[in-house]
Parts: C-alpha cells; sequence; structure tokens
C-alpha cells in the first residue's frame, strides 16, 4: 500500500500526530496553509466522502469537531476554515479522505469558500433541486 496517508495512519512514516480515535487519525499538514493546519483522516482507504461507511464517517467528523476549538485556541487564532477537496476534479491530490482544518485570523488575507469559484449558478434553482432529489431517491 502506497498511499502516504494510510502509511501516516500506520504509523509506518512520521508525522507529526495531534490525535488517535479508533477509526480515525489527525496529524499536522506537511505544507500548511498557515501554522496549525491540521488534516483528519479515516484510517480507512477511501478517496470521496461519500465512498466512507456510515460508523467511519461518524468518528471522522465527530473528531473535526472536537479538534475545531482547540486548533483555533492553540494557536491564538479567530476561526477556522474547515475543507475538503473531494475528487481529483476539485484539486485533492491525495485520494483518501482527509479534512482540512485551517486557523484563520481577521485579516489574514486569505477568503472565505466562496472565493474558491469564479461565478454564481446558472441553471433554475427548482431544477436543480429536482436533479439531486432524483438522485437521492435513487438510494
Ligand atoms: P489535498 O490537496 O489533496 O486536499 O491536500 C493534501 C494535503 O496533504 C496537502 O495539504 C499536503 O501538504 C498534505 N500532504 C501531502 N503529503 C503529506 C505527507 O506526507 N505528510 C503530511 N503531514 N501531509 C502531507
Ligand atoms: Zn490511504
Amino acid at each position: 500500500m502506497s498511499c502516504v496517508f494510510c502509511r501516516i495512519a500506520r504509523g509506518d512514516i512520521p508525522a507529526e500526530i495531534i490525535a488517535r480515535e479508533d477509526g480515525a487519525v489527525a496529524f499536522l499538514d506537511v505544507a500548511p496553509l498557515a501554522d496549525g493546519h491540521v488534516l483528519v483522516v479515516p484510517e480507512a482507504h477511501v478517496a470521496r466522502l461519500e465512498d466512507l461507511a456510515p460508523d467511519d464517517a461518524r468518528t471522522l467528523f465527530q473528531t473535526v469537531v472536537r479538534l475545531s476549538g482547540p486548533v483555533r485556541d492553540g494557536l491564538g487564532a479567530d476561526g477556522t476554515t474547515i475543507g475538503v477537496n473531494n475528487g481529483a476534479a476539485t484539486g485533492q491530490t491525495v485520494p483518501h479522505v482527509h479534512v482540512h482544518i485551517v486557523p484563520r485570523r481577521h485579516g489574514d488575507g486569505a477568503g472565505s469558500i466562496h472565493s474558491i469559484f469564479p461565478g454564481g449558478s446558472r441553471r433554475d434553482v427548482a431544477e436543480v433541486g429536482d436533479a439531486i432529489r432524483a438522485e437521492l431517491a435513487l438510494g
């Protein structure tokens, strides 16, 4: 298994570990966007969020919730940006689910999640709602 996050989760390669849960591991990003940039990963090797088993998803997000305050306060920050690049089209470079927690400060010059996108939506919202609900109904 050559996946770098699997290897970190197993302890085969070093990382600055922040927390270990039964099913998830949190560690510092090797190329942080800000001091205290944490990655939370499931132990299970799964590329996309929607492929996570329910228990793994629960543990992953419980860990994110538990860490978000300490990551902010430990770095004396004002907030956190929490995000997931979910699929190669989004810029995901490591195909093992990981949640970024990045400490933020007022006036730090970084944008909000909205700043990633160049434009707004174009299709009728009811039509878009129908399209998603139709997929949801397929289960
Ligand atoms: P992505 O772009 O896939 O959402 O983010 C992957 C993140 O993993 C990047 O922020 C990158 O710096 C981090 N990363 C990649 N390889 C390693 C590694 O070997 N160790 C650690 N700690 N972080 C890594
Ligand atoms: Zn993996």
